[in-house]
Protein backbone atom coordinates (compact mmCIF):
# COMPACT_ATOMS: atom_id res chain seq x y z
CA UNK A 1 0.00 0.00 0.00
CA UNK A 2 1.55 3.27 -0.79
CA UNK A 3 1.34 6.38 1.38
CA UNK A 4 -0.67 8.06 -1.42
CA UNK A 5 -3.52 5.54 -0.64
CA UNK A 6 -3.78 6.26 3.12
CA UNK A 7 -5.13 9.50 2.03
CA UNK A 8 -8.19 9.02 0.97
CA UNK A 9 -11.33 8.83 2.41
CA UNK A 10 -10.81 5.72 4.17
CA UNK A 11 -13.04 4.57 6.80
CA UNK A 12 -11.87 1.44 7.83
CA UNK A 13 -7.99 1.26 8.33
CA UNK A 14 -7.10 -1.45 10.26
CA UNK A 15 -4.28 -1.52 12.88
CA UNK A 16 -1.38 -2.24 10.25
CA UNK A 17 -2.59 0.64 7.87
CA UNK A 18 -2.70 3.29 10.28
CA UNK A 19 -0.54 6.11 8.96
CA UNK A 20 2.86 6.32 10.77
CA UNK A 21 4.61 9.35 12.47
CA UNK A 22 6.42 10.26 9.92
CA UNK A 23 3.87 10.10 7.26
CA UNK A 24 1.02 12.28 9.36
CA UNK A 25 4.50 14.78 9.57
CA UNK A 26 5.46 14.42 5.58
CA UNK A 27 1.44 15.20 4.50
CA UNK A 28 1.06 18.04 7.21
CA UNK A 29 4.43 19.47 5.96
CA UNK A 30 4.06 18.35 1.92
CA UNK A 31 0.23 19.15 1.55
CA UNK A 32 -0.88 22.03 3.60
CA UNK A 33 0.52 25.94 1.86
CA UNK A 34 0.42 29.03 3.44
CA UNK A 35 -2.85 31.14 3.46
CA UNK A 36 -2.02 34.07 5.50
CA UNK A 37 -1.70 37.06 3.89
CA UNK A 38 0.73 39.71 4.99
CA UNK A 39 0.26 42.55 6.71
CA UNK A 40 2.99 45.14 8.01
CA UNK A 41 3.77 45.55 11.92
CA UNK A 42 6.18 47.83 13.67
CA UNK A 43 8.98 45.37 14.06
CA UNK A 44 8.89 46.22 17.81
CA UNK A 45 5.40 43.61 17.34
CA UNK A 46 7.13 41.53 14.93
CA UNK A 47 8.44 38.86 17.58
CA UNK A 48 6.98 35.47 17.02
CA UNK A 49 5.38 36.48 13.95
CA UNK A 50 6.64 34.74 10.47
CA UNK A 51 8.50 37.26 7.93
CA UNK A 52 6.78 37.84 4.72
CA UNK A 53 10.07 39.90 2.93
CA UNK A 54 13.16 39.14 1.83
CA UNK A 55 15.89 41.34 4.17
CA UNK A 56 18.90 42.44 3.09
CA UNK A 57 21.42 44.91 4.49
CA UNK A 58 20.98 48.06 3.26
CA UNK A 59 24.19 49.05 5.00
CA UNK A 60 26.90 47.78 7.03
CA UNK A 61 26.09 46.73 10.76
CA UNK A 62 28.44 48.30 12.90
CA UNK A 63 28.54 51.24 10.16
CA UNK A 64 31.89 52.38 10.91
CA UNK A 65 34.86 51.00 12.86
CA UNK A 66 34.97 51.42 16.51
CA UNK A 67 36.26 50.71 19.74
CA UNK A 68 35.93 48.12 21.73
CA UNK A 69 36.69 49.33 24.57
CA UNK A 70 37.68 52.08 26.79
CA UNK A 71 40.98 53.18 25.98
CA UNK A 72 43.54 54.46 23.85
CA UNK A 73 43.58 54.68 20.03
CA UNK A 74 46.38 54.72 17.48
CA UNK A 75 48.35 53.81 14.69
CA UNK A 76 49.92 50.76 15.16
CA UNK A 77 52.45 51.54 12.43
CA UNK A 78 53.91 54.08 14.64
CA UNK A 79 54.42 52.20 17.44
CA UNK A 80 57.84 51.06 16.98
CA UNK A 81 59.13 54.95 16.19
CA UNK A 82 57.47 56.04 19.63
CA UNK A 83 58.09 53.13 21.90
CA UNK A 84 54.06 53.22 22.71
CA UNK A 85 54.89 56.64 24.01
CA UNK A 86 51.81 58.70 21.93
CA UNK A 87 50.71 62.84 23.04
CA UNK A 88 46.72 62.08 23.42
CA UNK A 89 45.62 64.84 20.87
CA UNK A 90 41.82 64.49 21.43
CA UNK A 91 39.12 62.79 23.08
CA UNK A 92 36.41 60.95 21.23
CA UNK A 93 33.22 59.19 22.66
CA UNK A 94 30.77 57.29 21.76
CA UNK A 95 27.89 59.06 19.41
CA UNK A 96 31.07 61.73 18.70
CA UNK A 97 33.40 61.61 16.05
CA UNK A 98 36.77 63.19 14.92
CA UNK A 99 36.44 63.98 11.36
CA UNK A 100 40.28 64.79 11.47
CA UNK A 101 42.74 61.93 10.82
CA UNK A 102 45.18 61.01 13.92
CA UNK A 103 48.72 62.07 12.54
CA UNK A 104 51.21 59.31 12.73
CA UNK A 105 52.96 58.96 16.41
CA UNK A 106 49.69 60.39 18.30
CA UNK A 107 46.59 58.74 19.97
CA UNK A 108 42.84 59.73 21.49
CA UNK A 109 41.53 59.08 24.04
CA UNK A 110 38.42 56.66 23.09
CA UNK A 111 35.35 55.17 24.40
CA UNK A 112 33.82 51.92 23.75
CA UNK A 113 31.54 52.35 20.86
CA UNK A 114 32.92 55.38 19.23
CA UNK A 115 33.88 55.54 15.73
CA UNK A 116 37.74 54.75 15.35
CA UNK A 117 39.60 57.89 13.71
CA UNK A 118 41.20 57.62 10.36
CA UNK A 119 44.94 57.21 11.21
CA UNK A 120 44.03 54.61 13.75
CA UNK A 121 43.70 51.07 14.03
CA UNK A 122 44.05 49.90 17.53
CA UNK A 123 42.88 50.54 20.92
CA UNK A 124 45.04 49.76 24.32
CA UNK A 125 42.87 49.40 27.11
CA UNK A 126 42.58 52.20 29.50
CA UNK A 127 43.50 49.76 32.39
CA UNK A 128 46.85 48.69 30.35
CA UNK A 129 48.02 52.48 29.83
CA UNK A 130 49.85 54.93 31.78
CA UNK A 131 49.25 58.35 31.46
CA UNK A 132 51.37 61.02 31.96
CA UNK A 133 51.19 65.00 31.88
CA UNK A 134 53.91 67.24 30.90
CA UNK A 135 54.06 70.54 30.33
CA UNK A 136 50.58 70.99 29.97
CA UNK A 137 50.00 68.33 27.16
CA UNK A 138 48.67 65.00 27.94
CA UNK A 139 50.97 61.71 26.65
CA UNK A 140 50.01 57.75 26.98
CA UNK A 141 52.20 55.03 27.22
CA UNK A 142 50.96 51.86 25.55
CA UNK A 143 52.44 48.42 26.67
CA UNK A 144 54.35 46.50 23.77
CA UNK A 145 52.80 43.43 22.66
CA UNK A 146 49.70 44.46 20.97
CA UNK A 147 48.56 43.03 17.80
CA UNK A 148 47.52 45.27 14.84
CA UNK A 149 43.81 45.79 15.10
CA UNK A 150 43.18 45.06 18.69
CA UNK A 151 40.21 46.13 20.25
CA UNK A 152 38.92 47.36 17.41
CA UNK A 153 35.37 46.23 16.32
CA UNK A 154 35.56 46.39 12.17
CA UNK A 155 32.39 47.84 9.97
CA UNK A 156 29.63 45.49 8.76
CA UNK A 157 31.29 42.63 11.01
CA UNK A 158 27.94 41.70 12.42
CA UNK A 159 25.85 42.18 8.86
CA UNK A 160 27.74 42.87 5.52
CA UNK A 161 25.97 45.49 3.24
CA UNK A 162 23.81 43.87 0.55
CA UNK A 163 24.01 40.38 2.30
CA UNK A 164 20.87 38.06 3.16
CA UNK A 165 20.03 38.60 6.59
CA UNK A 166 16.92 36.58 6.84
CA UNK A 167 14.38 35.16 4.09
CA UNK A 168 10.95 34.83 3.87
CA UNK A 169 9.33 32.02 6.05
CA UNK A 170 11.51 33.28 9.31
CA UNK A 171 9.77 32.79 12.46
CA UNK A 172 10.98 36.39 14.56
CA UNK A 173 12.70 35.41 17.75
CA UNK A 174 13.86 38.31 19.47
CA UNK A 175 17.14 38.36 18.33
CA UNK A 176 15.89 38.83 14.93
CA UNK A 177 14.12 41.46 16.04
CA UNK A 178 17.27 42.80 17.24
CA UNK A 179 18.67 42.51 13.86
CA UNK A 180 15.99 44.18 12.16
CA UNK A 181 16.27 47.24 14.33
CA UNK A 182 19.70 46.80 13.86
CA UNK A 183 19.19 47.70 10.04
CA UNK A 184 17.14 50.83 11.51
CA UNK A 185 13.77 48.94 10.12
CA UNK A 186 10.87 50.48 11.97
CA UNK A 187 8.11 48.11 10.14
CA UNK A 188 8.62 44.56 8.40
CA UNK A 189 6.38 42.70 6.34
CA UNK A 190 4.56 39.25 8.38
CA UNK A 191 2.07 36.98 7.35
CA UNK A 192 -1.53 38.03 9.50
CA UNK A 193 -1.82 36.38 12.73
CA UNK A 194 -3.99 32.61 11.74
CA UNK A 195 -7.63 32.66 13.16
CA UNK A 196 -7.88 28.93 14.72
CA UNK A 197 -11.71 28.16 16.38
CA UNK A 198 -11.80 25.77 18.82
CA UNK A 199 -14.23 23.56 20.23
CA UNK A 200 -14.49 20.60 23.26
CA UNK A 201 -16.85 18.04 22.47
CA UNK A 202 -18.40 15.41 25.15
CA UNK A 203 -21.87 14.95 27.00
CA UNK A 204 -19.37 15.03 30.24
CA UNK A 205 -17.73 18.18 29.80
CA UNK A 206 -18.06 21.22 31.91
CA UNK A 207 -16.56 24.61 31.55
CA UNK A 208 -15.02 26.13 34.72
CA UNK A 209 -17.31 28.09 37.13
CA UNK A 210 -20.20 26.13 36.29
CA UNK A 211 -20.98 23.35 39.53
CA UNK A 212 -19.39 19.84 38.44
CA UNK A 213 -21.81 16.35 39.25
CA UNK A 214 -20.30 13.29 39.17
CA UNK A 215 -19.20 11.57 35.74
CA UNK A 216 -18.21 15.17 34.90
CA UNK A 217 -15.22 16.55 34.20
CA UNK A 218 -13.85 20.34 33.66
CA UNK A 219 -13.01 21.52 29.89
CA UNK A 220 -9.37 21.21 30.80
CA UNK A 221 -8.72 21.14 26.68
CA UNK A 222 -10.12 24.12 26.32
CA UNK A 223 -7.40 26.29 28.28
CA UNK A 224 -4.66 23.78 27.25
CA UNK A 225 -5.41 23.97 23.74
CA UNK A 226 -6.23 28.05 23.80
CA UNK A 227 -2.92 28.74 26.34
CA UNK A 228 -0.68 26.85 23.28
CA UNK A 229 -2.47 28.41 20.76
CA UNK A 230 -1.56 31.80 22.57
CA UNK A 231 2.20 30.52 22.05
CA UNK A 232 1.87 29.41 18.76
CA UNK A 233 0.35 33.18 18.43
CA UNK A 234 -2.63 32.38 16.99
CA UNK A 235 -6.16 34.44 17.36
CA UNK A 236 -8.44 31.71 19.03
CA UNK A 237 -12.09 31.44 18.61
CA UNK A 238 -13.90 29.88 21.37
CA UNK A 239 -16.88 27.93 19.79
CA UNK A 240 -17.64 26.16 23.47
CA UNK A 241 -18.72 22.82 24.59
CA UNK A 242 -20.81 21.05 22.28
CA UNK A 243 -22.50 17.69 23.35
CA UNK A 244 -22.15 14.22 21.61
CA UNK A 245 -24.62 14.94 18.80
CA UNK A 246 -23.40 14.50 15.16
CA UNK A 247 -25.76 18.11 14.05
CA UNK A 248 -24.61 20.30 16.41
CA UNK A 249 -20.86 18.91 15.44
CA UNK A 250 -21.42 19.38 11.72
CA UNK A 251 -22.72 22.46 12.00
CA UNK A 252 -20.70 24.16 14.39
CA UNK A 253 -17.84 23.23 11.93
CA UNK A 254 -19.69 24.39 9.18
CA UNK A 255 -20.11 27.71 10.48
CA UNK A 256 -16.82 27.98 11.79
CA UNK A 257 -14.69 26.73 8.70
CA UNK A 258 -15.88 29.43 6.46
CA UNK A 259 -14.59 32.30 8.83
CA UNK A 260 -11.46 30.61 10.06
CA UNK A 261 -7.89 29.01 8.60
CA UNK A 262 -8.30 26.56 11.44
CA UNK A 263 -10.74 24.49 13.14
CA UNK A 264 -9.39 22.42 16.08
CA UNK A 265 -11.68 19.71 18.20
CA UNK A 266 -11.03 17.58 21.22
CA UNK A 267 -12.70 14.21 22.31
CA UNK A 268 -15.17 12.41 20.23
CA UNK A 269 -12.50 11.61 17.64
CA UNK A 270 -12.64 7.45 17.74
CA UNK A 271 -15.32 5.56 16.27
CA UNK A 272 -17.44 4.93 19.39
CA UNK A 273 -21.44 5.21 19.07
CA UNK A 274 -20.82 8.40 21.04
CA UNK A 275 -17.90 9.69 18.36
CA UNK A 276 -19.10 12.08 16.01
CA UNK A 277 -16.25 14.41 14.90
CA UNK A 278 -15.18 12.08 12.23
CA UNK A 279 -18.07 11.06 10.75
CA UNK A 280 -19.26 15.29 10.46
CA UNK A 281 -16.09 16.10 9.18
CA UNK A 282 -17.31 13.27 6.18
CA UNK A 283 -20.42 14.70 5.88
CA UNK A 284 -19.27 18.22 5.22
CA UNK A 285 -15.69 18.25 4.15
CA UNK A 286 -12.33 16.30 3.41
CA UNK A 287 -10.74 13.60 5.83
CA UNK A 288 -7.05 13.62 4.63
CA UNK A 289 -6.05 11.02 8.01
CA UNK A 290 -7.57 9.45 10.27
CA UNK A 291 -5.85 7.34 13.15
CA UNK A 292 -1.98 7.43 13.42
CA UNK A 293 0.11 4.61 14.86
CA UNK A 294 1.01 7.26 17.60
CA UNK A 295 1.18 6.99 21.49
CA UNK A 296 -0.60 9.33 22.73
CA UNK A 297 -2.57 10.70 20.17
CA UNK A 298 -4.00 7.35 17.90
CA UNK A 299 -7.37 8.79 16.68
CA UNK A 300 -5.96 12.20 15.65
CA UNK A 301 -8.09 13.44 12.34
CA UNK A 302 -6.62 15.99 9.52
CA UNK A 303 -9.18 17.10 6.89
CA UNK A 304 -10.53 20.37 5.54
CA UNK A 305 -14.18 21.99 4.91
CA UNK A 306 -13.70 24.20 2.15
CA UNK A 307 -10.26 26.00 2.50
CA UNK A 308 -10.48 25.49 6.68
CA UNK A 309 -8.12 22.94 7.63
CA UNK A 310 -9.52 20.97 10.36
CA UNK A 311 -8.00 18.66 13.10
CA UNK A 312 -9.54 16.83 15.38
CA UNK A 313 -7.43 15.90 18.62
CA UNK A 314 -8.43 12.93 20.85
CA UNK A 315 -9.99 13.84 24.43
CA UNK A 316 -7.18 13.26 26.45
CA UNK A 317 -5.64 16.06 27.75
CA UNK A 318 -1.97 13.92 27.28
CA UNK A 319 -2.82 13.25 23.54
CA UNK A 320 -4.17 16.62 23.15
CA UNK A 321 -1.10 18.18 24.32
CA UNK A 322 1.65 15.73 22.43
CA UNK A 323 -0.70 15.71 18.75
CA UNK A 324 -0.21 19.44 19.42
CA UNK A 325 3.12 19.94 19.59
CA UNK A 326 3.67 17.29 17.43
CA UNK A 327 1.05 17.72 14.93
CA UNK A 328 -0.29 21.02 15.36
CA UNK A 329 2.59 23.35 15.19
CA UNK A 330 4.47 22.08 12.15
CA UNK A 331 0.49 22.45 10.77
CA UNK A 332 0.30 26.02 11.75
CA UNK A 333 3.16 27.24 10.66
CA UNK A 334 2.87 26.06 6.94
CA UNK A 335 -0.40 27.51 7.17
CA UNK A 336 1.93 30.99 7.89
CA UNK A 337 4.26 30.07 5.24
CA UNK A 338 6.85 29.62 7.70
CA UNK A 339 9.65 27.07 7.70
CA UNK A 340 9.37 23.76 9.98
CA UNK A 341 12.14 22.96 12.14
CA UNK A 342 12.04 19.36 13.91
CA UNK A 343 12.91 19.75 17.19
CA UNK A 344 16.35 18.70 18.27
CA UNK A 345 16.33 15.29 19.46
CA UNK A 346 18.96 14.60 22.17
CA UNK A 347 20.52 11.01 22.89
CA UNK A 348 20.49 10.40 26.56
CA UNK A 349 20.75 7.65 28.75
CA UNK A 350 17.19 6.24 29.90
CA UNK A 351 16.51 6.24 33.90
CA UNK A 352 13.84 3.70 33.21
CA UNK A 353 13.24 0.03 31.40
CA UNK A 354 10.89 -0.69 28.80
CA UNK A 355 9.98 -4.51 28.99
CA UNK A 356 7.81 -5.03 25.55
CA UNK A 357 6.80 -2.25 23.53
CA UNK A 358 4.56 -3.31 20.72
CA UNK A 359 6.12 -3.12 17.23
CA UNK A 360 4.75 -1.04 14.84
CA UNK A 361 3.36 1.77 17.05
CA UNK A 362 5.65 5.15 17.78
CA UNK A 363 5.76 6.19 21.79
CA UNK A 364 5.86 9.81 23.23
CA UNK A 365 7.16 9.34 26.73
CA UNK A 366 6.28 12.32 28.78
CA UNK A 367 9.91 12.25 30.58
CA UNK A 368 11.97 14.08 33.02
CA UNK A 369 15.42 14.99 33.60
CA UNK A 370 17.20 13.36 36.65
CA UNK A 371 21.06 14.17 37.10
CA UNK A 372 23.45 10.80 38.17
CA UNK A 373 25.57 11.24 40.86
CA UNK A 374 28.10 11.76 38.63
CA UNK A 375 26.12 14.48 37.34
CA UNK A 376 25.58 13.36 34.29
CA UNK A 377 21.91 14.14 32.57
CA UNK A 378 19.60 10.77 32.30
CA UNK A 379 15.96 10.61 31.30
CA UNK A 380 13.39 9.19 33.79
CA UNK A 381 9.64 8.70 32.70
CA UNK A 382 6.72 9.45 34.39
CA UNK A 383 6.10 6.74 36.35
CA UNK A 384 2.25 6.79 35.38
CA UNK A 385 0.51 5.52 32.23
CA UNK A 386 -2.73 7.30 32.33
CA UNK A 387 -3.38 10.09 29.21
CA UNK A 388 -5.86 11.82 31.05
CA UNK A 389 -3.11 12.73 33.81
CA UNK A 390 -2.10 16.66 33.34
CA UNK A 391 0.53 16.04 36.42
CA UNK A 392 2.85 13.87 34.08
CA UNK A 393 2.71 16.36 31.69
CA UNK A 394 3.33 19.15 34.22
CA UNK A 395 6.41 17.06 35.67
CA UNK A 396 7.74 16.49 32.49
CA UNK A 397 10.78 18.36 30.01
CA UNK A 398 10.02 17.24 27.12
CA UNK A 399 8.97 13.77 25.15
CA UNK A 400 11.47 10.31 24.97
CA UNK A 401 10.84 9.38 21.08
CA UNK A 402 10.91 5.74 21.22
CA UNK A 403 10.55 4.78 17.13
CA UNK A 404 8.58 2.28 15.70
CA UNK A 405 10.75 -1.24 15.34
CA UNK A 406 11.84 -0.80 19.26
CA UNK A 407 10.14 -3.25 21.21
CA UNK A 408 12.07 -3.00 24.91
CA UNK A 409 14.55 -0.52 26.56
CA UNK A 410 16.84 -1.05 28.98
CA UNK A 411 18.36 1.40 31.94
CA UNK A 412 21.67 3.28 30.31
CA UNK A 413 20.29 2.56 26.93
CA UNK A 414 20.60 6.04 25.02
CA UNK A 415 16.89 7.32 24.05
CA UNK A 416 16.01 10.44 21.67
CA UNK A 417 14.70 13.11 23.85
CA UNK A 418 13.02 16.09 22.93
CA UNK A 419 12.32 18.93 25.69
CA UNK A 420 9.16 20.76 25.22
CA UNK A 421 11.02 24.19 24.64
CA UNK A 422 12.26 22.26 21.52
CA UNK A 423 9.21 22.72 20.24
CA UNK A 424 8.49 27.01 20.80
CA UNK A 425 12.23 28.32 19.44
P1 LIG B 1 -13.07 10.96 23.88
O1 LIG B 1 -11.94 11.07 22.89
O2 LIG B 1 -14.17 11.89 23.60
O3 LIG B 1 -13.49 9.55 24.05
O4 LIG B 1 -12.45 11.40 25.26
C1 LIG B 1 -11.37 10.69 25.87
C2 LIG B 1 -11.19 11.13 27.29
O5 LIG B 1 -10.83 12.49 27.33
C3 LIG B 1 -12.45 11.01 28.14
O6 LIG B 1 -12.09 10.52 29.42
C4 LIG B 1 -12.97 12.41 28.19
O7 LIG B 1 -13.74 12.66 29.33
C5 LIG B 1 -11.69 13.22 28.19
N1 LIG B 1 -11.93 14.53 27.65
C6 LIG B 1 -12.55 14.78 26.47
N2 LIG B 1 -12.65 16.11 26.26
C7 LIG B 1 -12.07 16.70 27.33
C8 LIG B 1 -11.88 18.06 27.69
N3 LIG B 1 -12.30 19.04 26.91
N4 LIG B 1 -11.26 18.32 28.86
C9 LIG B 1 -10.84 17.30 29.65
N5 LIG B 1 -10.99 16.02 29.36
C10 LIG B 1 -11.61 15.69 28.22
MG1 LIG C 1 -16.08 12.04 24.18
Amino acid sequence: MTANRRLLDDCFLTDKERMTHEEALALILDRVGPVATAETVPVIDAGGRVLAETVLAPRDVPLSDNAAVDGYAYGSASFEATGGFFPVIDRVAAGHRRAAPVPPGAAVRIFTGAAMPAGTDTVAMQEDCETHAQDGAAFVIVPPGLKPGANRRRAGEDLKAGTLVMGEGTRLRPQDVAALASLGRETVAVRRRLKVAILSTGDEIVRAGQPIEPGQVYDSNHALITSLLGKAGADVTDLGVLPDRFEAIRDAIVAAAATHDVIITSGGASRGEEDHVVTALDEVGRRHLWQIAVKPGRPMTLGQVGDCVFLGLPGNPVAVFACFLLYGLPLLSRLEGASWREPVRYPLPAAFEIRSKKPDRREFLRAILVSGDDGTLRVEKFARDGSGLITGLREADGFVDIPEPVTSVKAGDLVAFMPFAGFFP
